[in-house]
C-alpha cells in the first residue's frame, strides 16, 4: 500500500478531538492557524475535520494502542498486524465473533458463523481482480465507526458527541487548561446540569451569551480619496485592508471563534468573555422567556418513559407546568390528565425482526442470487426505500429528496453496525428548490433547552404543557405563544402547530439569530482577460448573460456588483455614480495588492444599473488586443477578498489556464503518458495558497465559486480548493471555444443563467443534529467545518448536496425510533434572517436482517463514493478502487454468513442491496475512479468534485446513466404537465445487449446524453425526428434536435427537455451514429459491458462471488 508522502502528523486523531489549529476563526487566532502544519496539510477532499483527510487512514496515523481506532467490533483491539502498513498483510477482520457479545438480543436471524469458519475469509485473495489485491486498507472502511473511542473521561470532547449538544459555550475558566476542556457540552444558563457524559464534571454552566448588538459595516479605515490619474495607481499610504496580519479591527462577526479556535488557554486566562459567532447563534437563540429550571434531568428515565402515552404518570395535571407562572389559569377548557394527542406511538419495536418491513416492501424479503437473476434494474428510476414506521408517522417524514439515511432500520448497536458491513450515513439536499415550504414567522422559535433541537413532528407531547425532545429526551416545556395554532386557529392544540406537522419548515429568525444586520447581497466577477481567455470567446458569453439576468440577480434594493479584470495585472472598475462611463483602475504590483478606492468598485445595482450594463457592452471587446498570456489569479483572489471582506458576498471566477504569475502560481503536474495509470497522479493541492485563501474567505462571509474554461491542464486539483473550503461551487468547461467548441458555449449559457438566478442564503451555517447515541463523525461536502460540527457555509446554493458518516456511539436501546435534524441557518437574498429544519425519523432495529432489509442502496453507493474520494486524495486511486471492491465482497459475506440459513450456491444478496455490485461497479467505471482509460487530470478531480457536492439523485446519474429507447415512444404511461405530454419510456440495462441496430437510444448521464442511431434504425425516426433524409445523413456532429411538426419529433423533445429541466446543469445532447469518434464515449457508459481495461457486470458478480464463498 502505497505510503501518502504527507506527514502523520495531518491526521492524528489528536489534532481531531484536540483544540489544535483544525478550527477557524478569524482576529488574531487566525495567523497561527495558518501557520500550524494540519491546516497546510489537509487541502485534499476530505472535511472529516478541518485539516485533515480523512480520520480512518491507518497508515497516516500514529498507532494508538488504547484508541481503538481500527476495532470493526467496538472494544476490540486489532492485531498490530493491521497496522504494519505492509501490502502483504491480508488480515481482513473476522466477520462475526467480535460483535456478538453486545448483541444481547436472542434472534433466530443472526447466525454467527464460528471463529473458525469466518477465519476462512481472512486468507489472502489471489484473485487477478484488482492489483494489490486485499491490503490492510480494508479496516480503514470502518463505516460508521466511531473514528476514535476515548476513555470515557475524555468523551467531553469527542466531536462526534456534538451533534446533539453543542451550544453555546464561552469558556469558562475552570475548563480551558487543556485542549479537551475548550468545548464544554455544557446545557444552557439557568438549565438544569446535564447528567449525562456530555458534560465535564466539575465544569461550570456558562453565563448567557448574549448576541452582540450589530456594526455593520465595520468600521475600516477609509483609504482616501480616488486618484485622479490613470493607472498605475499610487499606493495609499493608510493601512492595507483586511488580510490576514492586520491589527485592524476585524468585522465583529468575526471576533467570536476564539475558543473553538484552538488557543482556548489564552482566550480564558485573561478571563475575557469570548463572543460566540454564528455558532453560538445557531446553538443558541434561545426563547426570550426565561424558564425556571426544572428538575435535574434524569435521562435513563426520560427513555425509558417512551413514546407512549399510556405510561405518563397517572394523575398528571396538566395545569401544573412547573414554574411556569399564569398558565395554570388557561381561559380555554381542555379536559385534564393526559391528552389523547392523535399522534400514533413512534416505532416499529413490536413488530418482530423478521416482519420488519413486511407490509412496505413484501419483495424486500428476498434474497436474490445475482447470477441468475440478470434483470434486476427496474425500468422506473429507483425510489428510496420507505422507513418502515406508522403510516401516521411515516406521513409526516422528511422527503427523501432532501433527507436520506443509508440504512433506514438503524442497527441498534455498533456491533451490529459493523456486522452488516455497510457504512451508516445521512445525504442532504438542504436548500433544494422547494414548491412548498411552510413559513413560521412566529417570534417564538421552539427548541429544546437542552440540546437545541427544533420542535418537529418526532417530539412526542406528554400533555398539552410539555413535550419530550426526540434528540435528548428531555422534557420540555410548551411556551405560552406555543399553544394557539395560526393555521387552525385554536387554541390548546399545539401538536397540531405547523412545526409539528411539517418535517420540513422554515422560520423566520429573531434578532437573537443574528450577529450583524443581515448582510446585502454582494456580487463581485473576476474574470480572466489574458490572452488565452480572450481567444475562446468566453466573456462575450458571460458578460452578455450576465447582461441578460442581471434583473434576475436574486436580491434587493440592497444588492451590489463590482468586476475585477487580471492577466499579468489586476483591473478594478470604478462605477461612482455621476461618472459617464466605468472607469478601469490597473494595479501593477500585484506582490502586495491592494485596492484602489473601494467605496467605488462594489456599487448599488440598482443605483448603478447603467454603468454597469455600459462596462458589461465594453468588456468583452476591452481585451481583443492584448497579447499579455500571464495569469495572476492568485493576486486577483487576494484582491476580490480584500473587497468583499467588509461584507461578504459571492465571488464569482472565470479563469482559463494554469495561474502563472504571483502568489498561488502553478506548475504543470499532469503526465498524459500516465494518465491511464491509477498511480502517481496528482489528486492532492500544490500548494496550499488556495485553501488558506478559502478559509479566509469563509471567515468573512465570501463563497468562491470557480469557472474553469481550459483546453489545458489547469490544476484543478489546486485551484478547486478555492471553492471547497469557502462552500462554493466548481464548473468546468473542458476545452471551451466559442468557435470550435460550439456546444459549450450553450451549455455554459444555460448554467450561467441558472447559477445568476437560482436562490442564494448568505452568511449560512447549518448543523446536524440525531438522536443521542448517533454521532456524525466525518462530513463531505462544499464548506469548512468550523467549531468542531458546525458547518460554515459563506453561501448556500440550492444544487448543493452534502453527506456525512456516522456510528452508533451508545447501545439505542430502548429506542424505537431515532431522529436527524439538520437546520440551515441563513440570510436570504432579501435580507431576511431564516433558518430551513429539515427532521427525519427512522425506526431502530436489532437484528442483521432487518438492517439490510432497510438497507438504501443508491445513499449507500452515494456515500461511498464520498468516502472513495477521500481516499483516493489520501491514499490513492487503487486503494480507493479496492476498497470500494471491499464493501460488496464484506457486505455480502456477512449476508451469506450471518443472515441465511441455508448456504445456497450462487451469489446470494438480499433484495434492497440487489443493486449493490451494479451501482459499485458503475463507480469503477465512472471517470473520478476509472483507470486504464485516458481521462485528463482535470476532468478526473472535477467529477470527484461533483460526486462530493452534488446532490444524491444527480451522483447516481452520473455513476449509472439511464438509457431508454425513443425511436418508438408512445403516450402510454406518459406524464402531463402543464398541457405537455412526457413520454416515459422504460429504463434498459446498460448493455450493448439491449441495443437493436434498427432502434434509436437515448443515453442520460447526468451532465451529458448520447442518442446513439443505429444503423438500421427506421426511415420514419429519422425523417420525423432527426429532420434528415437517411442514416448516411445524419451529420457528425450533431447537437440539436430539429423542432418538427411531427408527433415523433415533439414526444422526443418534450423528453429530452424534461430530463433537462430537472437539474440545475445543462446536459449536451450528441447525437451518434455507429461509426461516430464519440461511440467509445457511449460504449464507456455501458457498466454491464466489458471494456479493454474492466469487468463486465458477469464477471464482475463472479470475483465478488469468488470472493464471498471463500
Ligand atoms: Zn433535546
Amino acid at each position: 500500500m502505497a505510503q501518502p508522502g504527507r506527514p502523520p502528523a495531518a491526521s492524528g486523531h489528536s489534532s481531531q478531538n484536540g483544540a489544535g489549529g483544525e478550527r477557524y476563526s478569524n482576529g488574531p487566532v487566525q495567523n497561527s492557524l495558518m501557520h500550524s502544519s494540519q491546516m497546510l496539510d489537509g487541502q485534499g477532499f476530505s472535511s472529516t475535520v478541518p485539516g485533515l483527510y480523512s480520520p480512518q487512514i491507518p497508515t497516516k496515523v500514529p498507532v494508538h494502542p488504547s484508541s481503538g481506532q481500527y476495532n470493526f467490533g467496538g472494544s476490540q483491539n486489532v492485531s498490530p498486524l493491521s497496522n504494519q502498513g505492509s501490502g502483504q498483510t491480508l488480515n481482513r477482520p473476522p466477520v462475526g465473533p467480535i460483535s456478538m457479545a453486545p448483541l444481547q438480543h436472542a434472534s433466530s436471524v443472526s447466525q454467527m458463523l464460528p471463529p473458525s469458519q469466518n477465519s476462512a475469509a481472512i486468507p489472502s485473495s489471489s484473485s487477478s481482480f484488482v492489483p494489490g489485491a486485499y491490503p490492510p486498507a480494508l479496516s480503514n472502511w470502518q463505516y460508521g465507526q466511531t473514528p476514535m473511542s476515548q476513555p470515557t473521561g475524555s468523551q467531553t470532547n469527542h466531536f462526534a458527541h456534538v451533534a446533539g449538544t453543542l451550544s453555546t459555550q464561552p469558556l469558562s475558566s475552570s475548563g480551558s487548561t487543556n485542549p479537551a476542556t475548550s468545548y464544554q457540552y455544557t446545557v444552557s444558563p439557568g438549565g438544569p446540569p446535564l447528567q449525562n457524559s456530555y458534560m465535564k464534571p466539575g465544569s461550570v454552566p456558562p453565563p448567557v451569551n448574549r448576541p452582540l448588538a450589530s456594526a455593520f459595516p465595520p468600521a475600516r479605515p477609509p483609504l482616501g480619496p480616488p486618484p485622479a490619474g490613470g493607472p498605475p495607481l499610487v499606493r495609499p499610504s493608510a493601512t492595507p485592508v483586511g488580510p490576514p496580519n492586520s491589527n485592524l479591527p476585524q468585522p465583529l462577526l468575526n471576533s467570536a471563534t476564539n475558543q473553538e479556535a484552538g488557543d482556548a488557554t489564552a482566550a480564558a486566562s485573561d478571563g475575557s468573555l469570548v463572543q460566540n459567532s454564528y455558532d453560538a447563534i445557531e446553538g443558541g437563540g434561545f426563547m426570550a422567556t426565561t424558564y425556571p429550571s426544572p428538575a435535574p434531568q434524569n435521562l435513563k428515565m426520560g427513555r425509558n418513559v417512551g413514546y407512549s402515552y399510556p405510561t405518563l404518570p397517572p394523575g398528571y395535571q396538566n395545569s401544573s407546568s412547573p414554574g411556569a407562572p399564569g398558565m395554570q389559569s388557561s381561559p380555554l377548557q381542555y379536559p385534564a390528565g393526559p391528552q389523547p394527542f392523535p399522534q400514533p406511538a413512534l416505532g416499529t419495536n413490536h413488530i418482530t425482526g423478521s416482519m420488519g418491513g413486511l407490509s412496505l416492501q413484501p419483495e424486500g424479503l428476498r434474497s436474490i442470487n445475482l447470477l441468475q437473476e440478470r434483470n434486476i434494474l427496474p425500468t422506473t428510476p429507483l425510489q428510496a426505500p420507505i422507513p418502515n414506521l406508522h403510516e401516521e408517522i411515516q406521513k409526516l417524514n422528511c422527503n427523501p429528496e432532501l433527507f436520506r439515511c443509508t440504512l433506514t432500520n438503524i442497527p441498534q448497536t455498533q456491533a451490529l453496525l459493523n456486522k452488516a458491513k455497510l457504512p451508516l450515513g445521512l445525504l442532504l439536499h438542504p436548500f433544494k428548490d422547494l414548491s412548498q415550504l411552510p413559513v413560521v414567522t412566529s417570534s417564538t422559535i421552539v427548541r429544546c433547552r437542552s440540546c437545541r433541537t427544533y420542535i418537529n413532528p418526532f417530539v412526542s407531547f406528554l400533555d398539552q404543557r410539555r413535550w419530550k425532545c426526540n434528540l435528548c429526551y428531555r422534557v420540555n416545556d410548551v411556551p405560552e405563544e406555543f399553544m394557539y395554532n395560526p393555521v387552525t386557529r385554536v387554541y390548546g392544540e399545539p401538536h397540531k402547530r405547523p412545526e409539528v406537522q411539517n418535517a420540513t419548515i422554515e422560520f423566520m429568525a429573531p434578532s437573537e439569530y443574528m450577529l450583524r444586520p443581515p448582510q446585502p447581497p454582494v456580487y463581485l466577477f473576476v474574470f480572466d482577460v489574458s490572452h488565452n481567455a480572450i481567444e475562446t470567446g468566453y466573456l462575450n458569453t458571460v458578460c452578455k448573460t450576465l447582461l441578460d439576468n442581471l434583473d434576475l440577480l436574486p436580491g434587493n434594493t440592497r444588492t451590489k456588483i463590482g468586476f475585477i479584470t487580471f492577466d499579468s495585472t489586476i483591473h478594478f472598475y470604478s462605477l461612482q455614480e455621476g461618472l459617464s462611463q466605468p472607469q478601469m483602475l490597473i494595479v501593477s504590483d500585484i506582490e502586495d495588492v491592494f485596492i484602489p478606492m473601494p467605496e467605488n468598485l462594489l456599487v448599488n445595482l440598482n443605483e448603478n444599473k447603467e454603468l454597469i450594463q455600459d462596462l458589461l457592452r465594453t468588456l468583452p471587446q476591452m481585451f481583443t488586443k492584448s497579447l499579455e498570456t500571464q495569469s495572476a489569479l492568485g493576486p486577483a483572489l487576494q484582491a476580490a477578498f480584500k473587497l468583499m471582506s467588509p461584507t461578504g458576498g459571492r465571488i464569482s471566477v472565470f479563469q482559463t489556464q494554469l495561474p502563472s504569475v504571483g502568489v498561488g502560481s502553478l506548475k504543470s503536474r499532469e503526465e498524459p503518458n500516465q494518465r491511464a495509470s491509477a498511480k502517481d497522479i496528482h489528486l492532492t493541492p500544490s500548494t496550499d495558497f488556495y485553501k488558506k485563501l478559502a478559509l479566509d474567505c469563509s471567515g468573512q462571509q465570501v463563497a468562491v465559486d470557480l469557472f474553469l474554461l481550459s483546453g489545458q491542464y489547469s490544476d484543478l486539483a489546486s485551484l478547486g480548493c478555492i471553492s471547497r473550503y469557502s462552500a462554493g461551487s466548481v464548473y468546468y468547461y473542458q476545452s471551451y471555444h466559442h468557435q470550435h467548441n460550439p456546444v459549450q458555449v450553450e451549455k455554459l449559457q444555460k448554467e450561467l443563467k441558472r447559477y445568476l438566478t437560482r436562490k442564494i442564503g448568505f452568511e449560512a451555517v447549518m448543523r446536524i443534529r440525531c438522536t443521542k447515541g448517533l454521532s456524525i463523525h466525518t462530513f463531505h461536502g462544499n464548506f469548512f467545518v468550523r467549531s468542531t460540527d458546525l458547518l460554515s457555509l459563506p453561501n448556500v446554493n440550492p444544487d448543493a448536496g452534502y453527506a456525512v458518516q456516522m456510528s452508533v456511539e451508545e447501545s439505542l436501546t430502548d429506542m424505537p425510533v431515532v431522529s436527524f435534524q439538520s437546520a440551515l441557518l441563513y440570510t436570504s437574498s432579501k435580507g431576511e434572517r431564516r433558518i430551513r429544519v429539515h427532521t427525519m425519523c427512522l425506526p431502530v432495529v436489532t437484528t442483521l436482517n432487518d438492517v439490510y432489509l432497510g438497507a438504501d442502496v443508491q445513499a449507500i453507493t452515494g456515500l461511498l463514493a464520498n468516502m472513495a474520494v477521500d481516499r483516493s486524495v489520501s491514499a490513492s486511486l487503487s486503494d480507493a478502487r479496492d476498497a470500494l471492491v471491499n464493501a460488496v465482497i464484506d457486505s455480502l459475506s456477512a449476508y451469506r454468513s450471518s443472515v441465511l440459513s441455508i448456504q445456497q450456491p450462487g451469489l446470494m444478496a438480499p433484495y434492497s442491496l440487489r443493486l449493490f455490485p451494479l451501482h459499485v461497479l458503475a463507480l469503477l467505471k465512472q471517470k473520478a475512479f476509472q483507470t486504464g482509460t485516458n481521462i485528463r487530470l482535470d476532468e478526473r478531480i472535477f467529477t470527484m468534485c461533483q460526486v462530493k457536492n452534488q446532490p444524491l439523485i444527480f451522483l447516481m446519474l452520473m455513476t449509472h446513466p439511464n438509457l431508454y429507447r425513443v425511436d418508438n415512444l408512445t403516450d402510454e404511461g406518459a406524464l402531463n404537465i402543464n398541457d405537455r405530454t412526457i413520454p416515459q419510456p422504460p429504463i434498459l440495462q446498460l448493455s450493448v445487449e439491449k441495443l437493436s441496430r434498427d432502434g434509436a437510444y437515448l443515453m442520460d448521464a447526468g451532465s451529458v446524453m448520447f442518442m446513439w442511431i443505429g444503423k438500421n434504425c427506421g426511415q420514419n425516426f429519422i425523417s420525423q425526428v432527426l429532420g434528415v433524409p437517411s442514416y448516411v445523413s445524419i451529420p457528425q456532429n450533431m447537437t440539436h434536435l430539429p423542432e418538427l411538426e411531427t408527433a415523433e419529433s415533439t414526444r422526443t423533445i418534450a423528453f429530452i427537455s424534461w430530463l433537462r429541466e430537472q437539474r440545475p446543469f445543462f446536459p449536451i445532447l450528441y447525437i451518434i451514429r455507429d461509426e461516430s469518434p464519440l461511440k467509445s464515449s457511449f460504449l464507456q457508459n455501458m457498466i454491464e459491458d466489458r471494456t479493454e481495461s474492466a469487468l463486465s457486470y458477469y464477471e464482475f458478480l463472479l470475483h465478488i462471488q469468488q470472493q464471498v464463498n471463500k
